[in-house]
């Protein structure tokens, strides 16, 4: 059998007040048939009712499938059952005045269903995002109101009006209302109880149906909203869907005739680019006018309608590239660059105007879609500062390991082929033994005498007392950190930092060298050498990195890029949520003239 039923899933609550649940359900994919059945009398009669009506009809259809008609074959499927429980009922006095509701859903071939029933569990049609009840309950009050014996408004307080006028087994024979319905591709049917429908409102079934979630999530949302209506009944709902939904994506509507209607206007973007002071730009200060309009606003132009064309981002992205990387050779700051892309995008927003003004319905797709466009300049162009900073930073940690290391035990050339690490390890020491501790004493006292006799430069006995204090504390990166920005702090602002960064370097060259004329043996001056170059190294490794943060305005243009970016995406966002309204409502809008013309929808 030829089914277009993708996906189907069922499910039943007992609810909140039920001592058990009368109702039951079908789901077979593989014959094509659905149905929920919602069974009642004394006991465990209804629940006897629903199972047996259910698996009667089950084996009825898988039996006499071939040979009949669609219809015909429901309909004798359910008076098969109709029999069975109603001599079921006469057998067992238990079982006096038991029935059951059906709604069953028989799917034809890939074009038809067929849909079924007794009672008051109904069927629905959710399409295109709006649903539609395809089945009429049989109830005393329905058939009252049908004709017009009552108003609305008597049938919803009427003392009968969930007694049934008609179903399965309470009668030798029984009549289904069976219709033949075509579907398509993106319908949802949902077939459910009345512990459904009276407990949610047909508004909230109808949104959670168009919800685009699973069958399967779906029917639990549904029971879920019952219950939480407050679920004085059983709940059982089945949703079957037929298939994806086959409707050109706004992409692909862009692609044709959004990327013409862009190019139409090309002549119109350069002269709002134009008017917006595009060729005053410093960007564009080498060309003539014409050539700054042609090659700056022109060639946009063309990668935009280029990638509208091709739905990528590749010819924008090269355009933005090309562009920035000029820019950035001749040392051009970023702000520039930015201004520029800012009339740019000023004048995107014109012929997205003028498009919009004259009724284009892909009007707001091409916004989005030019929208990301300009997202893609703005990225492309923050690689390109990303890399630069990378840069920046490696020709820092160069700097700083020649710092550091440079006159260091004499092995200046062996140390700054070594780049050290861009930001340091915790390492934890040990307090050093008792001579070593001795022997810093000592030199300490020596190197301020130096430095006294050098000529201290501002800071640099300071930084000399910190480095000391490191060599004999077991100091972390952090302690160092702290110790460096107070330094920092403390040698005025951060203008000053490269007389601090001298400071240092004289307090390192007359430690080191106090520590080398003390009279000790060789081990322990090595390992006080030790102990103070580290500490050293780790005050001017905390002093540049203080350096890199407070200097490197690389970091803020970036970070200006991603607000920029971040600000688009929120407008690309609103756009699509705006734009998927706006389909819905024209499908709904389509479905109701088609589903049902001549039916108002209160
Ligand atoms: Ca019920």
């Amino acid at each position: 059998m030829t089914s277009i039923v993708v996906n189907a899933s069922g499910q039943t609550h007992t609810g909140k007040i039920r001592p058990g649940n009368e109702d039951a359900l079908l789901v077979d994919t593989e014959l094509g048939l659905y149905a929920v059945l919602d069974g009642m009398g004394g006991a465990k009669a209804g629940e006897i009712a629903s199972g047996t009506a259910r698996d009667v009809i089950h084996q009825y259809i898988r039996t006499h499938r071939e040979h009949t008609s669609p219809k015909d074959l429901i309909q004798a499927a359910i008076q098969a059952a109709n029999t069975r429980v109603h001599r079921d009922a006469k057998q067992h006095e238990d079982y006096k005045g038991m029935g059951t509701t059906v709604v069953a859903c028989l799917v034809v071939d890939e074009k038809n269903v067929v849909i079924a029933h007794v009672g008051d569990s109904r069927a629905y049609l959710w399409r295109e995002g709006r649903m539609e009840l395809l089945t009429r309950d049989h109830t005393v009050v329905a058939e009252l109101l049908l004709r017009n014996m009552i108003t609305l408004q008597d049938a919803a307080l009427h003392p009968h009006r969930n007694v049934l006028s008609r179903n399965l087994g309470s009668k030798p024979k029984v009549k289904a209302d069976v219709m033949e319905l075509p579907v398509r591709a993106g319908d949802r049917i949902l077939l459910c109880s009345d512990g459904l429908t009276g407990f949610a409102s047909s508004d909230a079934i109808e949104q959670i149906l168009g919800s685009n979630d699973t069958a399967e999530d779906t029917a639990a949302d549904l029971i879920d909203l019952a219950l939480r209506g407050g679920g004085r009944d059983n709940i059982t709902a089945v949703v079957i869907d037929t298939g994806r939904a086959e409707v050109p994506r706004h992409t692909q509507i862009i692609q044709t005739t959004g990327s013409v209607a862009w190019w139409r206007r090309r002549e119109m973007f350069l002269e709002a680019a134009q008017k917006r002071g595009l060729s005053s730009s410093p960007v564009c200060a080498v060309l003539s006018p014409d050539e700054a309009l042609e090659i700056v606003a022109g060639n946009l132009s063309e990668a935009i309608f280029h990638d509208l064309e091709q739905n990528s981002g590749i010819n924008v992205w090269t355009y933005a590239e090309n562009l920035a990387k000029g820019w950035f050779d001749q040392d051009g700051e970023y702000e520039i660059l930015r201004d520029l892309m800012d009339i740019l995008r000023g004048a995107a927003d014109e012929i997205l105007a003028d498009i919009e003004k004259n009724g284009e319905p892909y009007a707001l797709g091409l916004d989005i879609a030019v929208t990301r466009a300009l997202i893609v300049v703005e990225m492309a162009i923050g690689g390109l500062l990303a890399d630069r900073l990378r840069t920046v930073e490696a020709d820092l940690v160069q700097l700083r390991t020649r710092q550091t290391f440079g006159a260091a035990e004499g092995t200046a050339s062996g140390f700054a082929d070594q780049p050290t690490q861009p930001y340091m390890k915790p390492v934890r020491v040990d307090p050093p033994p008792p001579e070593v501790a001795s022997c810093l004493h000592l030199a300490l006292g020596l190197a301020h005498n130096l430095l006294a006799r050098q000529g201290a430069r501002q800071g640099a006995g300071d930084c000399l007392v910190r480095a000391h204090e490191a060599a004999l504390e077991p100091v972390g990166p952090s302690d160092a950190e702290l110790a460096a920005r107070e330094l920092v702090a403390g040698s005025g602002d951060e203008t000053r930092v490269p007389l601090l960064i001298d400071a240092l370097d004289q307090a390192r060259i007359v430690h080191l060298d106090a520590i080398k004329r003390q009279d000790v043996t060789d081990e322990v001056r090595a390992a006080a050498l030790r102990r103070a170059a580290t500490a050293h190294r780790r005050l001017m490794c905390a002093v540049a990195s203080i350096v890199i943060e407070s200097t490197v305005p690389v970091s803020e243009a970036l970070q200006a890029a991603s607000a920029k970016t971040t600000e688009l995406r929120d407008r690309i966002a609103k756009g699509e949520a705006r734009l998927a309204e706006l389909e819905r409502q024209q499908a709904s809008r389509t479905t109701m003239k088609k589903i049902n013309p001549s039916r108002s929808r209160s």
